[in-house]
């Protein structure tokens, strides 16, 4: 393993506090590499809690340059001698609470940082990073998540972004409050999370300064610099809209807009199934990148053009607002909980598909469990638990609001319309794990659900009988296509609509996360 050491020369007092050598295991008073994610070890980190992230950044353009300070306001939850951030740019200069820290980076993404004055467990800690880096040209785990386009850079994956462009503890477990604040040359926007609070020009350069007042996961924070047209609005309820298209998309730009300017109108719509829209501002941008993915990034969705090749699709809206309440406000507590986002996210799809008459979600449900035969290799993948190698597989998508489907039938309309409403409720602005889904869904409904998640989340193998509704719907017998079956579920009209969106949370990178 390749392992870089730096000492910032600027802190030479530190160096004088000796480091506990390396012995058996990590000493009493070292924060953990890693939050203790099943899929993502070195994800997230240990002995700390970040309430507050203030970015304070300047770009260029032409050169891909990003130079910033981040601080961070943080509690230790653990007596700290040393704890680690994640982070991928070049540090000049670490302080906590003040005083010069030492740091060192290991690891693909870890940066050590050895305060002057040891936290004790529930001392409030102030962090301020100083750093630099060309994003496009570094690489962790052989990928980018920095997104370069020909008049600037995004900042957009899934579970990885946030160490291209800040320091952080980087998983969703650890939510906390945003203010992002750019300096770029004057002409060109900057875009973030939340509400715009100011923009000033100044000697040839603008800062636009944006706030996300609402606890954020770090890799639903976005950053897109560049050359934008701006729509602003407010939706019939009242809330602010600000959605952003790169001057250049050349044919996709009417199909784009035509797409999320309904942002306003379903984002409303939404509310009427999830309750009331979580955040104080909704929207969206689509910047002029290669990639063919959407991201939910908190409140300000990522779409790429790609989306929007086919003509206009509303149902990627839909799948990428649903997130809001389902994964934003409401946070996966480990990435193997990652059904509570993509299974509800594409359910919300199928609710609206039977809202424009292109098919009912029994329908979606009967042609998907049709078109998988017992044996396809798509029942092998478990929606509950699917691995960080399948974690965006097509079955999370698919299986998964089959499984929601088998929800709602086996515990009436009634019941399920008030969990879907309630649960966002109940948990808003928080994390949970499916095992928390289910004592809540059980305690609405009145009826033990273990066996039928079992079923439709946590066994690889096909369901014996589809999610059927109360009137017995059409199965297609197992080993047959679903072609081949008579009375076979015809494909609903939004069928491809939503197929579409299928590239939502494709990983350019997924080949090496495989690998891992
Ligand atoms: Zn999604």
């Amino acid at each position: 393993m390749r392992k870089r050491l730096i000492v910032s020369l600027a802190s030479a007092a530190a160096l004088l506090l000796a480091v506990p050598a390396a012995a058996s295991g990590p000493p009493a008073g070292f924060g953990a590499a890693g939050v203790g994610d099943p899929y993502y070890p070195t994800y997230g980190n240990g002995g700390y809690d970040v309430s507050h992230y203030d970015l304070h950044l300047k770009y260029q353009p032409a050169t891909d340059r990003l130079e910033g300070t981040a601080t961070l306001l943080a509690t230790a939850t653990q007596n700290l001698s040393r704890f680690n951030l994640d982070f991928a740019l070049d540090v000049s200069e670490v302080l906590v609470n003040g005083r010069a820290a030492r740091f060192a980076t290991t690891g693909e993404q870890e940066l050590e940082v050895t305060p002057a004055v040891p936290l004790a467990q529930g001392a409030q800690a102030t962090i301020v990073v100083r750093y630099a880096g060309t994003p496009s040209k570094v690489s962790r785990y052989g990928f980018t998540a920095w997104l370069r386009t020909p008049d600037g850079g995004v900042a957009a994956g899934e579970p990885e972004s946030a160490w291209w462009w800040f320091p952080s503890n980087d998983h969703p477990s650890d939510k906390a409050t945003f203010d992002v604040s750019v300096l770029v040359p004057d002409g060109t926007q900057a875009i973030s999370n939340g509400i715009l609070t100011s923009q000033r020009s100044s000697l040839g350069w603008t800062r636009y300064s944006w706030r996300e007042n609402k606890p954020q996961a770090t890799y639903l924070a976005t950053l897109a610099i560049g050359h934008f047209d701006i729509s602003t609005g407010t939706t019939p309820g009242g809330l602010p809209v600000f959605n952003a298209y790169s001057k250049d998309l050349g044919e996709n730009a009417g199909a784009a807009r035509a797409s999320v300017e309904r942002t306003g109108e379903l984002v409303d719509w939404l509310s009427g199934y999830f309750g009331p829209y979580p955040f104080s501002s909704a929207g969206g941008y689509v910047p002029n990148v290669p990639t063919g993915f959407a991201l939910e990034t908190q409140t300000r969705v990522f779409y790429s053009p790609r989306q929007f090749a086919s003509g206009s699709n509303s149902s990627v809206v839909v799948h990428e607002l649903a997130h809001q309440w389902y994964g934003d406000s409401v946070s996966v507590q480990h990435w193997s909980d990652i059904w509570l986002n993509e299974g509800f996210a594409r359910y919300a799809q199928w609710l609206w598909s039977e809202h424009e008459n292109e098919g009912t979600a029994q329908e979606l449900a009967d042609y998907v469990y049709a078109t998988h035969p017992a044996g396809d290799a798509f029942w092998n993948v478990k929606p509950g638990d699917p691995g960080a190698e399948n974690q965006f597989d097509i079955a999370v998508y698919d299986r998964g609001a089959l499984a929601i489907q088998a929800l709602r039938n086996t515990v009436g309309d009634t019941a399920f319309f008030e969990i879907l409403k309630g649960w966002p409720a109940e948990r808003r602005y928080g994390n949970a794990s499916i095992a928390q889904f289910q004592a809540y869904a059980e305690r609405i409904s009145g009826r033990p659900l273990g066996d039928l998640l079992q079923t439709w989340l946590f066994t690889a193998a096909r369901p014996a009988a589809p999610a059927a509704g109360a009137k017995g719907q059409a199965e297609a017998p197992q080993g047959l296509s679903a072609s081949a079956a008579p009375g076979a579920p015809r494909e609903p009209r939004s069928w491809k609509q939503i197929a579409a969106t299928n590239a939502v949370h494709e990983h350019e990178h997924a080949r090496e996360h495989g690998a891992r």
